[in-house]
């Protein structure tokens, strides 16, 4: 029997649950017992990680408490942030030509939606590209054969995305902001201040994290390719009354603007199910951080990173 109850989490209806609560169960115990088998195990922190634990707790002490835990290393899914708008403005300029309007594909509650609820809009107008999660699991896994990938942010459905099949190489485990709090007071782990020596990521990747982000980043690789981009508008929505109106007028041909950002939390994932503090401080120690970090552009920034090793795209195919 399924329970048409309101989600205590965010308040949607579990029959029809965008976020997957379904398979929102914790993963802490195997994450342990994989670092404890001695497997290389990489943490791979969400862009929205920057601000969650305060201005002075930064990638770097963040990565130094998971090195403490046992971790072998971590990485910025920033990055992934990077990758993704690189290869998703591939696909609005292809669009663009063609005169069809197309959606982001990076947050996994927007795509069940889509997919469940419209999906001819799914096949016809969601972006083929994998989410920041996945290219930066799919890059460890080209780089490091054999490691174990853990996700760790705000966000209970990406565990229901880190289970979908018709997506290989994702993340093998999801750790929420609730979970990793539990494991470093289980290990008498305090997050230190260190200075924030550690940049991955782009600031337009890094800003996948709050709405309006994944979209500008993708507009900006746009300009950095040398597309024109003047006269392009976007539907920038959050939360998931937003997130369906605006699909019901893409289905019925009344949508306006060219491009859709789809995020189901309001304000982005800095406003996700496990955050740690209220989206207003969050934003206001997430600015501190990100003021401190370079201006390297996406493009010139992901000239490092082995691209042709591993596939973009959700199918996987290259
Ligand atoms: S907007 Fe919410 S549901 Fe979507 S990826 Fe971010 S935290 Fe997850």
């Amino acid at each position: 029997m399924i329970d048409e109850s309101k989600c205590v989490q965010c308040g949607h209806c579990i029959h029809a649950c965008p976020f997957g609560a379904i398979s929102s169960k914790s993963y802490l115990v195997d994450i342990i017992r994989e670092i404890k088998a001695g497997k290389e195990v990489i943490a791979m922190c969400a862009p929205a990680t920057e601000g969650q634990f305060g201005k002075d707790i930064t990638m770097a002490s963040i990565k130094a408490g998971l090195m403490e835990m046992g971790f072998s290393d971590m990485v910025e899914v920033g990055l992934g942030g990077d990758m993704t708008a690189a290869y998703e403005s591939l696909e609005w300029a292809e669009a663009l030509e063609e005169g069809r309007k197309m959606t982001t594909s990076c947050c996994p509650a927007f795509i069940n939606m889509m997919r469940k609820q419209f999906p001819e809009q799914f096949e016809k107008n969601m972006s083929t590209t994998v989410s920041p999660m996945c290219a930066i699991s799919r890059y460890l896994k080209a780089t490091h054969p054999g490691c174990v990938t853990v996700f760790v942010g705000p966000c209970i459905a990406k565990k229901a995305e880190s289970h979908d099949k018709s997506v290989p190489d994702n993340a093998d485990y999801v750790m929420t902001y609730g979970e990793f709090r539990a494991l470093l007071r289980s290990k008498d782990i305090e997050l230190k201040p260190v200075d924030d020596s550690y940049q991955e990521a782009s600031v337009w990747g890094k800003r996948f994290a709050a709405s309006g982000g994944v979209a500008n980043a993708v507009l900006e690789c746009m300009k950095e390719r040398g597309n024109d981009t003047e006269g392009i508008t976007l539907k920038k929505c959050a939360g998931g009354d937003e997130c369906k109106k605006t699909l019901l007028m893409l289905k019925t041909g009344r949508l306006e603007e060219d491009f859709v950002e789809g995020m189901m939390c309001p304000g982005g994932c800095v406003g996700g199910p496990s955050k740690h503090k209220t989206e207003v401080e969050i934003t206001r120690a997430r600015e501190a951080l990100l003021s401190a970090a370079d201006k390297r552009e996406v493009i010139e920034n992901l000239k490092q990173y082995p691209m042709d090793k591993f596939s973009m795209f959700r199918d996987g195919h290259m």
